[in-house]
């Protein structure tokens, strides 16, 4: 078939990305270190090396030669707010003051249709210079937040899920929601599955909304069960009390929301660092997911998550940057942390576990499997190139390299937005770097 039919395109590099978790399957990964990535009207048509693929193409098909390059997945961040951009790297002495002094007024402005416009572009571009094509994000509580990240993300074409935050108490004034899930219903049907966006329903979390605003969320969640759902739950020791004491009737602070119906597939909850065994075994028994934020968890200090005992449980684990809280934009130093993190915890993170946990493990969680993640044929064709030596120190540290292991491991602890040389959305390059 000639090409002149067909909207094909190739891309030439090391291929890397996963069909099973390597923690509990051997041969997870697929590695074609001379490969091909074959792009079909935007979606995978086939990835494997180049010596059996290129043959096959049609005459004419361009192929892009990323030669010395990394094409993995593009990442997938889990958990993070886009309003807090701007106050990020923000000082305080843990959670409730940083709240207080930062996230408020800094989420106050957004009620202006132009100023959350404007930031929505820039955290858009953020995240793809950064080599992250899908996330979960907050916005604020005002309608205009979610039009603006999903008019810039639908401009963009990305695979962006999102919502409006609710909170009805312990809130100031100019934040303060109410029961009433109109507005949410109305956000639904306005963007969900619209495109590429996908809308998540957003109770910040159980300290912020009332019994009622909690019911009315639950009952939400039943009536659109393809919507996403995201919240926080046990980030720190103090607000755990402090949710002890609102909802004295509740076994545990994750239990809050299972009472609430806010446990299900597609619920994704953040931190998950302070909870017990029967916490655990819920999370994995009702498919709600883990979003592991550890650069935000070392920067508030709220404490160190424990992989295994999420591993041991079979809960589905991801990983986010939790910015303006997190510190960085970029998964490869969110992979960074987390891997200290579980050093800390007495656990060990393969690099390949942590590329897993950022492309299909992410997708899993988010009940995504097929659509992004890796590069099974028919996949949307997110992906990144990655630059192994995209700095003097990572060139010098690479060049020594041994395995496949140890060049991701050092492009994860040492790599960030530099190594990230190109990001493709749907097939379509939106991002590229300047080579050095
Ligand atoms: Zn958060």
């Amino acid at each position: 078939m000639s090409n002149d039919t067909r909207n094909l395109q190739a891309y030439r590099a090391s291929l890397l990305h996963f069909h099973a978790d390597p923690a509990f399957a051997a041969d997870a990964h697929a590695w074609h270190e001379d490969g091909l990535l074959v792009v079909e009207d935007g979606r995978v048509h086939a990835a494997g090396d180049y010596a059996r693929l290129a043959p096959a193409l049609p005459p004419g098909t361009p192929i892009e030669d990323y030669r010395g390059k990394i094409i993995t997945p593009g990442f997938i961040d889990t958990h993070l707010h886009f309003p807090q951009t701007d106050m990020i790297a923000s000082p305080a002495p843990g959670l409730l003051p940083w709240l207080e002094t930062y996230t408020f007024p800094t989420e106050r402005r957004f009620a202006d249709p132009v100023h959350a416009r404007a930031t929505a572009e820039f955290f858009l571009d953020e995240l793809l210079r950064n080599g992250t094509t899908t996330a979960l994000v907050y916005c604020t509580v005002h309608k205009e937040s979610v039009d603006a990240l999903f008019e810039a993300s639908a401009a963009r074409n990305l695979r962006m899920a999102g919502g409006k935050v609710l909170m009805d108490r312990h809130c100031p004034d100019f934040l303060r929601d109410t029961p009433d899930m109109r507005e949410s219903e109305a956000l639904i049907q306005r963007w969900h599955n619209k495109g590429r966006s996908m809308y998540a329903i957003t109770p910040r979390f159980a300290p912020t909304s009332s019994e009622a605003q909690l019911a009315a969320t639950g009952e939400l969640a039943r009536a659109y069960p393809d919507t996403f759902i995201q919240t926080h739950v046990s980030e720190n020791q103090d607000e755990c009390a402090w949710v002890g004491e609102l909802y004295p009737q509740q076994r545990s602070y994750l239990h809050v929301y299972e009472h609430y119906g806010l446990m299900r597939p597609r619920a994704m909850f953040g931190h998950c660092i302070w909870l017990d065994d029967t916490d655990f075994a819920r999370l994995a028994d009702t498919g709600s997911a883990i979003a592991h934020c550890p650069t935000s968890n070392l920067f508030l200090g709220s404490g160190l998550f424990d992989i295994a005992r999420a591993d041991e449980a079979r809960a589905l684990v991801s990983l986010g940057t939790d910015v303006g809280a997190g510190t960085s934009f970029s998964m490869l130093q969110t992979m960074n942390e987390a891997y200290k993190v579980a050093r800390l915890k007495g656990s060990y993170l393969p690099a390949l576990r942590m590329f897993y946990l950022a492309t299909l493990g992410a997708a899993r969680s988010m009940g995504l499997e097929g659509t992004i993640g890796n590069f099974a044929p028919g996949a949307e064709a997110d992906f990144i190139v990655l630059d192994p030596k995209a700095t003097p120190l990572m060139a010098r540290r690479t060049a020594g390299s041994g395995s496949l292991e140890e060049t991701l491991f050092a492009l994860a602890l040492l790599g960030d937005d530099r190594a990230v040389r190109a990001t493709y959305a749907a097939g379509r390059l939106v991002h590229e770097r300047e080579s050095s």
